[in-house]
């Protein structure tokens, strides 16, 4: 392992709302059962915009090493750390994501069976720069108690990116709520990464009409080319009285059976109860911020409404989203959702144009270093 450094470049948030710095940081020891990995894409999240600006409900210590969706390539294998979480062998050179660590131990672990709620989350992006877990960095530490899974040969990195923190909390969402039954309409409330992949596993899942309702054009666009019948621009229809009533002429009158909120914005949930389905499934998955909203609660009985909420994911859903490319990447342009891609050195550019909207997803290419 002669050619691994001791130190690597990351991109470190010492301050809340302050850019962050490039730093020189010291490469661990790699555990039995870790992986160090160098980063190959580290994909750029929404959350991350929140959390560098300090707006999150749970704060990240500070110093630290944000992205948490992040290709990486392993350089180093810890002993005992042979295969992948499907199974697959593991070795020097292949490509991998990885969940967050759960501890395998606590209640939710271990009676639940959900890790995704584990009570000892350790999360990637979240960590001190001596720990080195974080993607805004040119190496990674994937701790000993993290799952992994290798990445198809046949995806690109592009491809596969998305898989890291969108399209598995998708996966994870969808797994929450259910079955859906064939020929359902669907309401997708918002076109970053969470809508667009919402749109997709809706019209692989036998949607009759998919609306996909958001803004600006270029994520609506997209949203199209992966399964979208309808799309609903909110800065030309500003209004949501006008929007429901669109939607509910593209659902002869009755409104749409399944509604995903992916949107992020708290009052967008009362749009939701008004114009879904009497007898509906309401999923929300793109909220984080602590704000409170009004919501018109008798809307939720009166109308026999299922609402299910879901965060994050567990291996599983990394490994069926991965899988969920392969099958389809003749099919959708899964490698579009990447708009812009940035050296590591400009990862503050990176995240205002997340924050503006101009980006769909901006990732850091660290491949060539
Ligand atoms: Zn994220
Ligand atoms: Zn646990």
């Amino acid at each position: 392992m002669a050619d691994i450094p001791k130190t690597c470049k990351a991109a470190v948030l010492v301050e809340y709302g302050k850019p962050l710095e490039i730093q020189e940081v010291s490469i661990p020891e790699v555990e039995p059962r870790g992986i160090l990995v160098k980063v190959l894409l580290a994909g750029i999240c929404g959350t991350d915009v929140h959390q560098q600006r300090g707006e999150l409900t749970i704060k990240s210590p500070l110093p630290n090493i944000q992205g948490h969706e992040t290709i990486g390539r392993i350089v180093e294998l810890g002993e005992g750390r042979t295969i992948d979480a499907a199974g697959e062998p593991l070795q020097v050179g292949d490509r991998i994501m990885w969940a967050h660590a759960d501890c395998g131990e606590c209640y939710w672990c271990q009676i639940e069976r959900d890790p995704v709620l584990c009570a000892k989350r350790s999360g990637y992006g979240w960590a001190p720069p001596s720990a080195l877990r974080g993607g805004f960095a040119e190496y990674e530490m994937v701790n000993p108690k993290t799952n992994v899974v290798k990445v198809p040969d046949e995806l690109t990195e592009e491809e596969a990116v998305g898989v890291g923190c969108a399209f598995r909390s998708v996966v994870g969402g969808f797994d929450r709520f259910g079955k859906v039954g064939l020929m359902e309409d669907f309401l997708i409330q918002g076109c970053g990464p969470i809508g667009l992949y919402s749109t997709v596993v809706a019209r692989e899942s036998g949607a009759r009409t998919i609306i996909v309702v958001g803004a600006p054009a270029n994520r609506l666009e997209l949203a199209k080319k992966w399964g979208a019948d309808h799309i609903i621009n909110i800065e030309e229809h500003p209004d949501a009285d006008e929007r429901r009533k669109m939607i509910l002429d593209l659902t002869y009158g009755r409104g749409p059976e399944n509604v995903v909120e992916a949107s992020g914005v708290p009052s967008v949930v009362a749009e939701g109860l008004e114009t879904i389905m009497k007898g509906g499934k309401y999923l929300i998955l793109g909220q984080t911020s602590a704000a409170a909203t009004p919501i018109v609660v008798s809307r939720i009985n009166e109308k026999g409404l299922t609402i299910i909420g879901s965060v994050s994911a567990h291996i599983v859903h990394f490994y069926r989203a991965l899988q969920f490319i392969k099958t389809h990447r003749d099919k959708y342009p899964f490698g579009e959702i990447v708009s812009g891609k940035y050296q590591l050195e400009d990862v503050n550019e990176a995240l205002a144009n997340m924050a503006s909207g101009k980006e769909i997803k901006p990732v850091i290419d660290s491949r060539d270093r």
